[in-house]
């Protein structure tokens, strides 16, 4: 590097980068395969909502305007949708911008720290670091669930930020809320749990397994929504932040303008009142979770219960192939499933729930590798 007079951050040079699923472009590349079955990054596999879609075709010819600051027109629908005060809500590039601007906003860095669980979604850690924010991962119980007493140890009144999948990435588990409750009770009254509820609309009972409904009760905690799985729109970015009103004025004071742009916004609105479109992705992806569930089962993997859009399993004792070879072999046959090993789980793997179609494909391709 001698003769560059950069100056770079400490925390952002040989930074270790989010690891994303790979894409179908790159396994069509690399294997010269013309069909490629993607179910790695937990995208919804009925595509994206069919209101949404034309919601984004209507706007199209608006892309020259900035879109209005702060997206009040989302906010509003977000607002009714869920049943709580506009005030509450950010809107963001993906839920990703909210857990960015948190950590941005939130701890000072060398004096404030934040709290998850291991093998958590690697953007708590990544953004951690990039903050020069101290984070505590606390280790998950065997069975791999959460260790809820355990997190509310490990903060203490430096604690700024705690952060919880409800239900977790990768394994799918879904505490129960009131064990959440209890947690929220029990951390610092200045430590701010944030709930990541990408996954809810999964549950069986999301109106009864969200936090939403208690938000009012509970001045120290936050829940972020995406659009990337149950809404199909991944691609667009969008996710909001459910705040605490003070917070939430902080956040949009400090937000990146026009971060959410006018075709997600549009998109958002119209996928929120598509009300078929949200049924029909929860039907599916349940009957495909029970299916996948079953017949990796049955192939002698051990799995893992899950109500997201995903499973976590692993290869079981008469397996002769380990977490890598199985990837590669199901890539090199143009199904992309997701190693684990980013989150530190060298033999576990993630596979998303697809169509009935895909599932079944990749149920066949899994079982002729074990054979
Ligand atoms: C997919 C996912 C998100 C959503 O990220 P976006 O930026 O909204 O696409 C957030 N949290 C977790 C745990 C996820 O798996």
């Amino acid at each position: 590097m001698s003769g560059t007079a950069f100056h770079i951050r400490p925390e952002a040079a040989g930074f270790d980068p989010y690891v994303p699923g790979l894409s179908v472009a790159e396994v069509r590349e690399r294997y010269g395969l013309s069909t490629v079955i993607k179910m790695a990054s937990n995208e919804n596999p009925l595509g994206i909502s069919p209101a949404a879609l034309e919601a984004v075709r209507r706007n199209a010819g608006l892309g020259f305007r900035y879109p209005r600051e702060g997206n009040p027109d989302l906010v509003a629908a977000l607002a009714a949708h869920h049943g709580l005060p506009e005030e509450r809500f950010v809107p963001g590039n993906g839920s990703d911008e909210i857990i960015d601007l948190l950590l941005r906003v939130c701890p000072v860095p060398g004096r404030h720290n934040v709290v998850a669980s291991r093998s958590s979604f690697s953007m708590y850690r990544v953004l951690s670091r990039l903050c020069g924010v101290e984070f505590r991962s606390v280790p998950r119980r065997d069975d791999f669930s959460f260790d809820l007493p355990g997190l509310a140890a490990a903060a203490d009144d430096n604690t700024a930020l705690l952060f919880l999948t409800v239900p977790d990435n990768p394994s799918g588990a879904c505490p129960p809320r009131a064990d959440v409750e209890t947690l929220a009770r029990r951390l610092p009254p200045d430590c701010l749990l944030v709930l990541d509820e990408a996954y809810i609309d999964f549950c069986p009972d999301p109106g009864a397994q969200s936090f939403l409904p208690l938000l009012n009760d509970f001045g120290n905690v936050a829940v972020l929504r995406t659009f990337s799985k149950t809404y199909g729109l991944a691609g667009l970015r969008l996710g909001c932040g459910i705040l605490p009103p003070a917070l939430a004025a902080v956040l949009r004071a400090v937000h990146m303008p026009f971060s959410v742009n006018t075709a997600a916004e549009a998109a958002g609105i119209a996928a929120l009142g598509d009300k078929t479109f949200y049924e029909e992705t929860r039907r599916v992806v349940a009957e495909g979770r029970a299916l996948l569930h079953e017949e990796l089962s049955a192939l002698g993997f051990v799995v893992y219960p899950s109500q997201a859009n995903f499973l976590m399993f692993r290869p079981g004792t008469g397996h002769t192939m380990n977490a890598a070879e199985l990837f590669e072999g199901l890539l090199a046959r143009g199904v992309i499933i997701r190693r684990l090993a980013s989150y530190g789980l060298e033999e576990h793997l993630r596979v998303s729930v697809g169509t009935a179609r895909e599932n079944k494909e990749f149920i066949n391709h899994i079982r002729e590798l074990c054979a």
